[in-house]
């Protein structure tokens, strides 16, 4: 048999010549560069790559056949040269002509399969072969490691509606989808250069493309016999035209990248839906929306939109946390010049003179407000503290502890709101948080005497080790 290597080692193409842009765009003829090798017909086709025709000319004309299906006279040659890409072809007389569509849709399948086993060797790798569980009939899919990743190719026109379709088809069976946009036809339509020395870098943005766009779905486009792929690369205040409704965005700036230098990476899902939540709950303020759907395959392009969103959202996020911080510590200054808290320092003395420094679950509980009938919570929750000293290791009610407070304030008897009840039963899962009850978990706590009592502002919890030894000594030994 031959000498000629498989496929596989062929490696990374020769960069095109001139510029990138017009290599893209190039809508020279559609040749066929895949074959199928009768040596071995269930291994991924047969690759020609760049320089390569006279060196695989001999072994094409003894092994290797035209993959198309009902192909009427499937033997092939091999031709090329300085102008023309090399190719394989049909043998002469034999007046077989693939259509163009065909070949350039059957190209871009093989080229991004050859990337995602060039990417992941471990890889199982499917190119229109399979029907998945939701029905579809993918371009391309593959297995790698624990994730599975569908590939749709698009020469032909289709309105939004049916991408989105197809895209929540993948999504319900987790699957991550990457449409592919192809380089003639429909989705490419180059913008003309404002002057005859310049190249288009710029493609028309149609209803379809902007309705995707607008939908978080990345742009891109591949020219599968140029091994490029192009990113759709939105400015920030083309982002903004783009998310608002009716300005118009006609047209976006591509940048073009190797395929070999793109990416196979995961985004982890959780946080794709912590990202589309955040999204839905706060709008659309940045172009860290189409971040989300950024995943599969990551062109530089995209790895840099997707960092400066993630920096822009991390950004946002932080300034939104920190004025809630700054308006509950308002919130907490205004409380403290309140009646009720001026009254609570009068017992907080007291307090302190019998028991020593007292504990952060008393001084330091939550930011929220819990005055409860004109008793500042710091006052209410260190009387449920002392009253506790009667009862360490009992069990006890919720009727019980309320009854007790009731009786310590000059609350009436009986009476139970919403209001009193809620901060209650959120300081008792605080208090079983930090050691000084155990709560049941299962079972309401109005139900029965449930509530064991496990500490008190005398004999507080066992300390973490890592805590400081003498704040609790004073603690646990209350002056003469
Ligand atoms: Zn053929």
């Amino acid at each position: 048999m031959s000498t000629v290597p498989p496929a596989s080692a062929f490696g990374a193409p020769a960069p095109p010549a001139g510029d990138v842009h017009a290599a893209f765009l190039r809508r020279g003829d559609a040749h066929q560069v895949y074959a199928r090798d009768i040596t071995a017909p269930e291994a991924p086709l047969f690759y020609l790559g760049r320089g390569r025709a006279d060196e695989v000319r001999a072994y094409t004309r003894a092994y290797l056949q035209c993959p198309y299906p009902d192909c009427p006279a499937p033997e092939l040659t091999t031709a090329g040269g300085s102008a023309v890409r090399d190719h394989f072809r049909h043998l002469p007389g034999s007046n077989v002509r693939h259509q163009r569509e065909g070949i350039n849709h059957f190209t871009a399948k093989h080229q991004l399969a050859r990337w995602v086993r060039t990417q992941a060797p471990d890889a199982v790798v499917h190119v229109d072969d399979i029907v998945l569980e939701n029905g579809r009939h993918p371009d391309v899919y593959a297995i790698v490691g624990g994730n599975r990743i569908v590939f749709e190719i698009q020469y032909s026109p289709l309105k939004w509606p049916e991408m989105r379709k197809r895209r929540a088809a993948y999504d319900r069976i987790g699957v991550t989808f990457v449409w592919v946009f192809g380089h003639t036809g429909a989705f490419c339509q180059p913008v003309a250069a404002t002057s005859p020395e310049q190249q288009a870098t710029a493609l028309t943005i149609d209803r379809a493309l902007w309705e995707a766009a607008y939908n978080a779905m990345p742009l891109l486009w591949i020219n599968p016999f140029e091994e490029l792929i192009a990113t759709a690369a939105f400015t920030p205040s083309e982002v903004r035209k783009l998310m608002a409704w009716g300005q118009g965005l006609r047209q976006v700036n591509i940048d073009i990248c190797t395929l070999d230098e793109c990416r196979l990476e995961f985004r982890d899902r959780t946080d794709i839906s912590a990202s589309w939540a955040w999204n839905a709950e706060h709008g659309w303020p940045t172009a860290g929306d189409i971040a989300p759907y950024l995943t599969g395959l990551i062109t530089p392009a995209a790895r840099k939109v997707s960092a400066e969103a993630d920096a822009r959202l991390t950004a946002i996020r932080q300034q939104r946390a920190d004025e809630a911080a700054a308006e509950a510590a308002a919130e907490d200054a205004a409380r403290r010049q309140e009646l009720p808290y001026q009254n609570w320092l009068g017992e907080k003395a007291k307090l302190e003179e019998r028991y020593g420094p007292l504990p952060a679950m008393v001084l330091d509980n939550a930011s929220r407000r819990f005055t409860v009938r004109g008793v500042a919570k710091e006052h209410w929750m260190a009387a449920l503290l002392e009253i506790f000293d009667q009862v360490v290791g009992d069990q006890v009610s919720e009727t019980w502890i309320r009854s007790q407070l009731g009786s310590r304030f000059g609350w009436p008897a009986g009476m139970v709101t919403v209001t009193d009840w809620y901060p209650l039963i959120q300081y008792l899962r605080d208090l079983r948080d930090d050691g000084w009850v155990d709560l049941p978990s299962t079972t309401s706590l109005l139900d029965g005497d449930h509530i064991t009592v496990l500490a008190s502002l005398r004999r507080p919890p066992s300390p973490p080790t890592n805590s400081d030894p003498s704040q609790v000594e004073r603690q646990r030994t209350p002056p003469a």
